[in-house]
């Protein structure tokens, strides 16, 4: 699925500083609030929360554990090292807890709480809905999760590293990835060129992006029933028959968009390949479990 993979993986060369650059904790809703028909903005805070992890903003991606259907808080090994994934999956399935990946969407510099953003797929349309989305419908401020996430602002879980010589940057991306595309827009120096296209379900998803950056977002709602990316890959490869060789561009959201700019990009337009960053979200039809088991898989030939 994802070439860029920014999620957590045990396993990886990443592992000899995992222990520093990552920390398990606990915590608490301190908000749930539906900021769009599409998007529940849950609020995460509490005690482990606050000490130990820093966020370092744009597409900064984390690891959440749900708790399993009866139970208070997910099952997880605590301690974070080399051996972690091994003991996870050591666990019993149907005991450790529910893992997903998300983006922080902010994280509030004084009393560190962040905020992610879930997209509630399954009350739209055809697509069912998984226990993540379902999770975050229902949560309530005092419900627990735990958390794997950056110990330091500078970590390996931040994709969108544009080269210093980047004349311009292109986004494009789809409702989940949003979120992210909210911090690097924010993040972003002053007068930067930006050209950003978002598809979302639902006109009410629209949002107004903070941003000094000289930056043009093209939004694009879904037609009911059309799949998810169509919209936007689409957009995208009208909009640009061409690029200059210096541009940045960023992809992430369902993995049918993802490998279907990157072609455009890469393949048809020649851009260089560490130009383009580009990360699968999530794949129409399988759950993040089935992406791991397949990513897996895929390791081991
Ligand atoms: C680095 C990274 C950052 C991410 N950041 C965010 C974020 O900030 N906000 C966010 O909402 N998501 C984000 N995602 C995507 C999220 O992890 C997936 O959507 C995940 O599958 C949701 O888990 P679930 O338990 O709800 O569904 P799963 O149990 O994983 O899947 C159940 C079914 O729902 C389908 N499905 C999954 N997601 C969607 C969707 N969005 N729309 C329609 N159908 C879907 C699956 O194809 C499957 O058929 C991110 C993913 C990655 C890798």
């Amino acid at each position: 699925m994802a070439a860029t993979d920014t999620t957590i993986e045990a396993g990886t060369e990443a592992e000899a500083d995992l222990g520093a650059q990552y920390r398990i904790v606990e915590a608490v809703v301190t908000r749930a609030v539906r900021i769009s028909p599409s998007l529940m903005r849950i609020t995460f805070g509490g005690e482990q929360l606050r000490e130990g992890l820093r966020s370092g903003g744009r597409d900064q991606s984390l690891t959440i554990f749900f708790p399993r259907p009866g139970e208070d808080i997910p099952l997880v090994p605590l301690e974070f090292d080399e051996g972690w994934y091994g003991r996870w999956r050591a666990l019993p399935l149907g005991r450790r807890a529910i893992m997903r990946s998300y983006t922080v969407r902010s994280q509030d510099p004084v009393s560190r709480e962040l905020d992610v953003d879930f997209v509630l797929h399954g009350e739209h349309g055809s697509a069912p809905s998984g226990p993540a989305a379902a999770w975050a419908a229902d949560a309530a401020p005092g419900d627990r999760v735990m958390l794997l996430g950056p110990a330091l602002a500078a970590n390996r879980s931040i994709a969108f590293l544009p080269p210093p010589d980047a004349t311009r940057i292109i986004l494009a991306a789809d409702e989940t990835a949003l979120p992210a595309v909210g911090g690097i827009l924010e993040a972003l120096p002053a007068g930067t060129p930006v050209q950003a296209w978002v598809e979302v379900p639902d006109v009410g998803d629209l949002q107004q992006i903070a941003t000094a950056a000289d930056a043009e977002v093209a939004w694009l709602v879904r037609q009911p029933g059309g799949r998810p990316g169509t919209a936007v890959a689409e957009a995208v490869r009208a909009a640009m028959p061409d690029v200059d060789d210096l541009a940045y561009v960023w992809i992430a959201g369902e993995a049918g968009l993802v490998r279907t700019l990157r072609r455009h990009f890469v393949r048809d337009l020649g851009l260089d390949r560490s130009r383009v960053a580009f990360t699968g979200y999530w794949r129409l039809g399988a759950t993040e479990e089935q992406l791991r088991t397949e990513r897996e898989a895929g390791a081991g030939r």
